[in-house]
């Protein structure tokens, strides 16, 4: 049963994913089909002149559908979760010397390790991608440098807390990543966990980023929230459910499959 569960929640996450996609596509399909038509009118009637700029705007809507294709597939290819005890400062650590290659030596990256740490039940690989991309989006938002700190800590959500969060009352703990960058406005924020929005320049965001590392926490009895000051700076929170029995073992952790996507 809890497999149906799990198996239904990614479902609704493919179609959420999907649906975005669809509707990005049948926008480009719209934009395609109606310069074809421009360009069938103005052949017919013998005016040539305008077909040149219908034929680049075609190409320019096909190339965008091209692209997002290739972002779906990449999607779909990912694993499914094998959530185990993990030990998330230990994933922290390990992390440290890709995420600050990543970032660059503009920007100085601070862990906060809370000693005590309870062990989190989560899909470690999963954990890690989403760690990295969190800290490409800070990166992104301080082009002139700043500084990343990532910081875990055990929390109680109580029932009113819970409630009001969309998640289960309990015990979890949070891995946060904040910035010294923009910052994000409210609207921004509002549409930041959906597939495929971005404020970043074509060919330089996907969109995809916030939406999968929700969804990922969402599947794992989690939540992920925003605090954000325009001009200060950006907190991005995970919280994941503590594991419940024996401690985590401190496994060494594959780097191969990371994937960065935002
Ligand atoms: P992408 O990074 O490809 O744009 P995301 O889903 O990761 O896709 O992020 C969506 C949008 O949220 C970004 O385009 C950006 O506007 C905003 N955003 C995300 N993280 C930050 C951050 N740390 N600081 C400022 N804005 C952010």
């Amino acid at each position: 049963a809890e497999e149906q569960l799990r198996q239904s929640q990614k479902m609704e996450a493919v179609g959420q994913l999907t649906g975005g996609l669809a509707h990005d596509f049948n926008n480009l399909l719209a934009g395609i089909s109606g310069s074809l038509e421009l360009i069938q009118t103005r052949l017919s009637q013998g005016r040539i002149n305008d077909i040149e700029r219908y034929m680049t705007a075609a190409q320019g809507a096909a190339r965008r559908a091209a692209a997002l294709t290739h972002r779906l597939l990449a999607f779909s290819r990912r694993q499914t979760l094998a959530p185990k005890p993990t030990n998330v400062n230990a994933l922290v650590e390990g992390m440290l010397d890709l995420i600050q290659r990543t970032v660059g030596p503009s920007v100085q990256v601070q862990t906060v390790g809370l000693a005590g740490l309870w062990p989190a039940l989560v899909d470690p690989s999963q954990l890690e991608n989403a760690l990295l991309n969190l800290c490409i989006n800070a990166r992104d938002a301080m082009p002139e440098g700043g500084r990343i700190v990532i910081e875990t800590s055990n929390r109680w959500i109580d029932a009113q807390v819970a409630r009001r969060q969309d998640m289960p009352e309990g015990e979890y703990l949070s891995l946060s990543v904040s910035d010294t960058g923009t910052g994000m406005p409210p609207e921004v924020i509002a549409k930041a966990f959906d597939p495929f929005f971005t404020t970043k320049p074509l060919g330089q965001g996907t969109g995809l980023g916030l939406s999968m590392i929700y969804g990922f926490a969402k599947q794992s009895g989690g939540q992920v929230r925003i605090h954000s000051t325009v001009g200060e700076g950006t907190t991005v929170s995970v919280y994941l459910p503590r594991h419940q029995g024996e401690a985590a073992r401190d496994e060494a952790l594959p780097r191969g499959g990371l994937l960065p996507v935002a």
